[in-house]
Parts: structure tokens; sequence; C-alpha cells
């Protein structure tokens, strides 16, 4: 059930938006995979054109300096030759200044590439999620989908950068400099080259260890998070105070926060390990070409300036070549990336409309349903089965029956919010499925128990519903539905912020509305469900005004809590697991004696018949405090209940 009370699924974080290790191992580098990645980068192919020159372009300037000293030592320092001397100095210091001025060229387009991906990206994801059904959304947890758009998708800029770019950089450097070693000296070179796998093979372990700790952290991260998101807000603090589950609570963040801390101490220290292992080989290296090479400068074969450069270059070789050495680990760490990402992509939206759907502008209104079945997965049981029925234009049709009946799953139909497996579900005398999905839309109206409002004003938050409607048109909908007055009384009136961090209103008031929201939009058809969550009467006397005027000259579904809707309603629909089980008018159920019988008259026990034309409005009299409290536990009809004990609110 998509209203699962405050705190449902309390668990504990264990949940993870991260894969476990042994799912991240299994991401392949097809060559597919790496098409579709590269797919994103084609668009920008001036932009990577350049910055390929721009690398290009820096590793060349790189690989003067050296050469320069070298000419410093063995030939303008020996000759004497001032005018050479000046002019090496000025290359040692304008290389490495223009080397940086392209830098920064080259960091303009990466942060462009990578940003400019990250937002067609996340365009694109977005895009997706919003065609998604219902069910996706009430079978995944919303710190996951926001997670992967916003931490995933902002984590393909560093791809793109850190993995896409430096492995590029370092390839050009490691052959440039390879190449230049060997044409100064080979024996030099291929000395220099013998030492390069002892320092390459140790930082790759360290670098995928590192790697490791790094994952298990980030992973425990996320629990944190998972937690505190848990614990941190209304429904969670609730379930925790009435259950007295502080040391529980208290207990697993101390645990959680236990093993951050020897996490983040290991990463610490493996980092220290890792910048001891560099120093060690980085040395090693300069001291065999000082060994190697001085015993030649000995023996006259070879220069001291020769020697310098070298060792110069050394720096070039084994920095590039250790990164190399992880690239594999990179680039499956990027491919991960991008496979959570297209994952999402990759799922297939259950709703959509087909090439020759037909747009209705206007419509009668009958809803029918034909011997429709459905359920909410393979397994589980019929949620309806073999429900016939019409709603003939202008129909109030209640839907009443005990909890788990079938009745939101009914409601939710209609505005194809899921497609029946068996059966047809009709507009007028076209099967939904036939119809364009935005043109149905504009023709249903939903108010849902626990009506969202956005944490902005009550305009705005009416305005959803047509953003041309005019301020007249706004006040007008919320005199229909029963708001106006108690919105006037607000201190800013419509200008009110309402919603999470805004003015609270009740669960009446916001079903109000929620009524004025579709009284906006002005559909052919409404769905109410009725708030179950206890009212206070004169609330209660406003929304059924409101819906007495919403409901006329259009078809209307309401789920029924209350006794003066269904006396109300031209016919009410029964339901019991599923199936239709009686259809009729208030009088005739009760005469028939059967199932709504049988639910009324557990309601009539507690709660005598109420007048339901009773004129109650904000300025009309009050009631006695006693009245007008929540209502008793007995007062809606119980068979019908089904909130926990913090109301409807969704997860
Ligand atoms: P009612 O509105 O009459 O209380 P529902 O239409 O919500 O009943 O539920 C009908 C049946 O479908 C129940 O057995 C319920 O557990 C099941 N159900 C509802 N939503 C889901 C869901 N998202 N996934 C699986 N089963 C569901």
């Amino acid at each position: 059930m998509m209203y699962g009370g405050g705190g449902g699924g309390w668990s504990w974080g264990m949940n993870r938006p991260y894969r476990s290790r042994e799912e991240q191992a299994k991401v392949e580098l097809t060559a597919a995979g790496v098409r579709r990645v590269l797919g994103y980068l084609v668009p920008y192919w001036p932009h990577e054109v350049v910055i390929l020159i721009c690398v290009l372009a820096m590793t060349g300037l790189g690989l003067i300096p050296p050469l320069l000293m070298r000419g410093a030592i063995d030939t303008a320092i020996p000759d004497k030759d001032f005018g050479l001397l000046n002019w090496l100095v000025i290359g040692m210091v304008a290389l490495p200044f223009l080397s940086g001025l392209i830098g920064v060229l080259q960091s303009y387009l990466n942060a462009l590439v990578g940003q400019r991906i990250v937002y067609d990206l996340r365009k694109q994801l977005f895009r997706h999620m919003q065609r998604m059904s219902l069910r996706f959304f009430t079978k995944t947890r919303s710190g996951e989908i926001i997670s992967r758009i916003n931490n995933d998708v902002a984590g393909v800029q560093s791809v793109i950068a850190g993995t896409v770019i430096s492995i590029i950089t370092n390839i050009f450097t490691v052959v440039g400099t390879i190449a230049v070693l060997f044409v100064m000296n080979w024996q030099l070179a291929l000395v220099a080259l013998i030492v390069t796998p002892a320092f390459v093979l140790p930082t790759r372990r360290v670098g995928r260890y590192r790697r490791e700790v790094s994952r298990e952290t980030q992973e425990k991260q996320a629990d944190l998070s998972a937690f505190l998101h848990e614990m941190m807000n209304i429904s969670g603090y609730l379930l925790m105070r009435t259950f007295s589950g502080e040391q529980r609570a208290d207990t697993r963040f101390r645990g959680i926060g236990r093993d951050l801390l020897r996490l983040n101490i290991k990463q610490a220290m493996v980092g220290r390990w890792f910048f001891m292992f560099l120093g060690l080989f980085a040395s090693i290296g300069p001291a065999a070409i000082y060994w190697y090479g001085g015993r030649q400068v000995m023996q006259d074969s070879l220069s001291i300036g020769t020697i310098i450069a070298f060792v110069m270059y050394l720096r070039n070789l084994y920095g590039p070549s250790s990164q190399l050495a992880n690239i594999y680990v990179d680039v499956q760490g990027a491919m991960a990336l991008f496979d959570r990402i297209f994952g999402y992509l990759d799922m297939e939206p259950e709703i959509f409309d087909t090439p020759d759907a037909r747009e209705v502008a206007s419509v009668e209104g009958r809803i029918s349903f034909d011997d429709v079945w459905f359920r909410y997965n393979d397994e589980a049981a019929w949620a309806l089965a073999g429900i016939t029925f019409t709603a003939e234009p202008g129909e109030m049709i209640a839907l009443v029956g005990p909890s788990g009946a079938g009745k939101t799953t009914l409601t939710y139909l209609i505005p194809r919010l899921y497609d029946p497996v068996n059966g047809q579900v009709r507009l007028d005398d076209y099967d939904l499925r036939d119809l364009q999905y935005l043109s149905l839309m504009r023709h249903v109206g939903v108010v849902t128990q626990e009506p969202f409002l956005f944490h902005t004003s009550l305009r705005e938050n009416l305005l959803y519903a047509n953003p041309d409607a005019t301020e007249a048109d706004v006040i007008e909908a919320a005199k229909a539905a029963q708001i106006h007055d108690f919105i006037e009384g607000l201190p800013e009136k419509y200008g009110t912020v309402v919603g999470e961090r805004g003015f609270r209103l009740s669960g009446g008031e916001k079903q109000r509305v929620a009524i004025a929201r579709v009284f906006l939009k002005n559909p052919r058809i409404i769905i109410l469900d009725e708030a179950t969550s206890s009212l206070d009467s004169q609330s209660e006397e406003l929304i059924q005004q409101a819906l007495n005027t919403l409901r006329q000259g259009r078809t209307s579904f309401v789920i029924a809590h209350r006794l003066s809707t269904v006396r109300a309603a031209d016919r009410i629909l029964v339901l019991d697991e599923g199936r239709a089980v009686e259809s009729g008018t208030h009088e005739e159920l009760l005469a028939k004696g059967g199932l709504y019988a049988k639910l009324h008259s557990i309601q009539f026990r507690t709660e005598p018949e109420p007048a339901t034309d009773t004129e109650v409005s904000d300025g009309g009299p009050r009631m006695p405090p006693s009245a007008r409290g929540r209502r008793p536990a007995g007062r809606a009809m119980p068979g019908f209940e089904r909130s926990g004990p913090f109301g409807g609110e969704p997860d």
C-alpha cells in the first residue's frame, strides 16, 4: 500500500542506494557500453579537439625544460656563452608559463564539456523519471532516485576530467618521454625503464586497496545519511518517541559512527603508505641513473647535463605510468557510474502513448469498466477481479468496502496510473490506452487523502492546476471549495507560504485547497479520496459542501468514508477483495441486507445519522469546543478505516 502510516518502512538505513562489491564487479567493459558513453562526448567534438591540442601542446612543452637544462650545463656554462645562457634561462621560465596558460584554457574546456554532459544527462534522466509509472515510485526509495540524479550524474564530470583526460595526457607524456630518453641515450633509457615496473606494480596494488577502502567509506557514509534521513523527520521521530526507540537509535548511530571513524583513519593511513612507497621508488630511479650514468661520465662517454636531464624526465615517466597502471580500475569505476545511470534510463516506462493514440478535445464523461482485472505483480493476488460497471456522465459513484478491498486501486486505473492486466477501462467509447495520455489527463481531476502542497504561496499552489487562471478565477475556485474565507483570514492571504516548512494546514484545509485546484482545472471526471483521518465537524461540513458543488455536471468517484457521502451518491459500488459485490443506492443496499448493510450498521451503533444539508460556513455559528474537537474513533465507518495512528500520510 502506498500510504503506509508514518515511518512504516524503517530499515535502519540498511537498504543501500549503493551497489555491493559483487554487483560492482559485474560491470563489464563492453564495446557497446563504451560506445554509449562516448556517444555523450560526440556533440562536443570541436571542444574536445581543442582539448586534445592543448594536451599535446602541454605534453610537448613539458619535454623541453630538461633539454634546456642540459644545454646550460653541457654547452653554455663550459663555453662561457652568456647569450645562450640568457636564452636558455628565459626558456626555462617562459615555457612553464606558456604551458600554464594553455592549462587554463584546457581546464575551462574540460569543465565546459564535463558540465554540459552532466546537464544533458540530468535533463534526460529527469524527463525519463517523469515518464515512469507509479509502480516505479512505490518500489524505489526516493533517496535513491535523488542520489542518482544528483551524485551519480555529478560524478560524470570528474570521470570526464579525471579519467578520460588524464588517461590521454598520461599516455602522451609517457610515450613522449620514452621516445626522448631513447633518442638521448638508449642504455640509460633502459636503466630508467627497468625501474619502472618496480615502481608501477606496488602503486597498482596500493591503488586498488585505496579504492576499496574509499568505497567502503562511501557506503558507510550513505548508511549514515539514510539513517539520519529516517530519524530526522517527523514520522521517524514520532515512531522513535512513541516506541521508546531512543536507546536503539543511539546504539545504531554509534555503531555507524564507530565504523566511519575506523574507515576514515584507515583511509588516511593507506594514503600515507602510498606516498611512502612513491617516495621510496621515486628515489631508486634517480639513484640508478646517477650510478650507471656517473660511471659513463667518468669514462667520458656521457655528459653531466644528460644525467641531469634524465633524472628530470624520470618524474614525467613515473607519475603518469603509475596512474596508467590504475587505468582499468579507473575505467571500471567510471563504467559502474554510467551503468547506474543507464540502468535508470533503460527502464521502460509502462504507460506511454502508442503512435496512433488520439487526442480527445471534449468528452461526455462516461467511464466504463469492462471485466477489468488488475494485480500489482505476477505473484500478488488480484486487487481487482472482473470489475464491470458504467458511470454515466454526471453520475456520482461512491466506492465503499473494507480496507484492502481495491477502492484505491480502482481509482488508479482511471487516470492511467496503472493499466488493467485484462479487460478495458473506457472514457466515452475510447479505451484509455488509445488516448494520448496528456489529453486524457486534461479531463481527470484527483483529490487524494493527504494532498501535496508545494512549499510556496497558496496562490502558486492553486495556479498549478491552471497557470493561466486570473486572480478572479482563483478566488472563485477557492470560494467554491469553501476555502476562500479561511485564506482571507491568514496573515498574507493568498500569498501565505504553505507546505513543508510553511504554514501548516490541517488535513481538511488541505483537501479543500486540493478541491479548489480541481475547480481551476475544470475536468469532466473527478476522483476524490475522502480523508479518513479525524476532521472536526465543521471542516467536514465544508468539504461536503465543496464536494457537492464540485460534482455538479461531472462524473465523480469518491472513496467514501462518510455517511453523508454515500447518501448523496447516485450509486454505491461495494468492493470486497477486489470484486464488486453490491451496487445500488444507499436505500437499496440497506434493504438488501448484505455487506453494505453490515458495514452501515456498525457505523450506526456509534453515530446518529447527521443532517447533510446544514449550512455551516467559516463565519457561521461556531460549534462548542467539544464538538469541534477531533472526531471520535467510531465516527468514520470502522470497516472503511485504513490509516495508521499517524493518518494516511504518504511514505
Ligand atoms: P483499499 O483502497 O480498498 O483499501 P487498495 O486498492 O489500496 O485497497 O488495495 C487493494 C489490494 O492491493 C490490497 O490487498 C493491497 O495490499 C494491495 N496493494 C495496494 N497497493 C499495492 C502496491 N503498490 N503493491 C502491491 N500491492 C498493493
